[in-house]
């Protein structure tokens, strides 16, 4: 099995925020040309602007984002499934320090950093996908129903992105991630699973062998970690001893051996008729 990451080297070289910049730049350029037939240019540079500005926050849970995730380009699908790993990937935030007076009670005197403005998903909701209407020729039916595009809403719609992007690029501070974080190596290939702990029963997955895990607290700030497993019987009859799979070893189609006797399964994945005679009877 072959999983492609993206190093922390590889983000920094690709520098989503300059491609930001340089993708709104352009669309300020169009924008100023006060020619209707070009706000399309302007369109196409702040969607890449958008999508440029969830990469470069992807990038900063590249540790905990599945590798087939990476080919994700939609930002509102992107950004969903950041927010499914950290309920605050999208939130807006700040930071400051300071010396406690006392142990575990905030400091009276802060030192305060910065802010950092994200773009949200509730913001990439309402305006890329209406971005992209206005990047094709109108459909027969619009044409025929004379739907001409509105050039002063068109041009309204890319002020209000272009102002959005700028005030989100214009932070001192970005990519403020804060969690509390659990690791070991997969039992089974021995990978590093890193999991972002949110709650009681959160799932992790090695992204190397796709074994999955339970972590659950036991006692105050001591985890323990479970492979999810299924305890099969053997269906052999001379056998019937239980056989353990690990979940991510459960596939549609796959044949597996009794490790007791040696029958080989199959694994179906089954719906049954429900039993037509009881079902008469009533
Ligand atoms: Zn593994
Ligand atoms: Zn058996």
């Amino acid at each position: 099995m072959f999983a492609f990451y993206l190093t922390r080297e590889d983000l920094v070289h690709l520098n989503f925020r300059q491609r930001a910049r340089d993708a709104v730049d352009r669309a300020s350029a169009e924008l100023n040309s006060n020619s209707p037939e070009r706000l399309k240019y302007a369109a196409l540079e702040l969607r890449m602007a958008m999508e440029c500005l969830t990469y470069e926050r992807a990038s900063s849970y590249a540790s905990e984002l599945p590798p087939t995730e990476y080919e994700t380009w939609q930002p509102r699908k992107l950004m969903q499934l950041l927010l499914e790993i950290d309920p605050r990937a999208d939130r807006d935030s700040s930071v400051a320090f300071g010396l406690e007076d006392e142990p575990g009670k905030e400091a009276t005197t802060m030192t305060f950093l910065g802010k950092e403005k994200v773009l949200n998903l509730a913001t990439i909701k309402r305006h890329y996908d209406a971005l992209g209407s206005y990047l094709h020729t109108p459909t027969l039916k619009q044409l025929k129903n004379g739907a001409a595009i509105d050039h002063e809403k068109f041009r309204a719609r890319c002020n209000v992105i272009c102002k959005e992007v700028e005030a989100t690029l214009e932070t001192h501070i970005w990519n403020i991630n804060f969690g509390n974080f659990s690791e070991m190596p997969c039992v089974r290939c021995g990978h590093t699973v890193r999991k972002r702990i949110n709650g009681p029963n959160e799932i992790a997955r090695c992204f190397e062998c796709n074994a999955t895990y339970e972590i659950n607290e036991v006692t105050a700030g001591q985890l323990s970690w479970r492979i999810i497993q299924k305890i099969v019987p053997c269906q052999a009859t001379s056998c019937g001893k239980d056989m353990i799979f690990d979940d991510s070893a459960i596939e549609v189609g796959k044949t597996v051996n009794c490790p007791h006797c040696g029958t080989p399964h199959d694994i179906h994945l089954m719906i049954c008729l429900s039993d037509v005679s009881t079902l008469k009877d009533e």
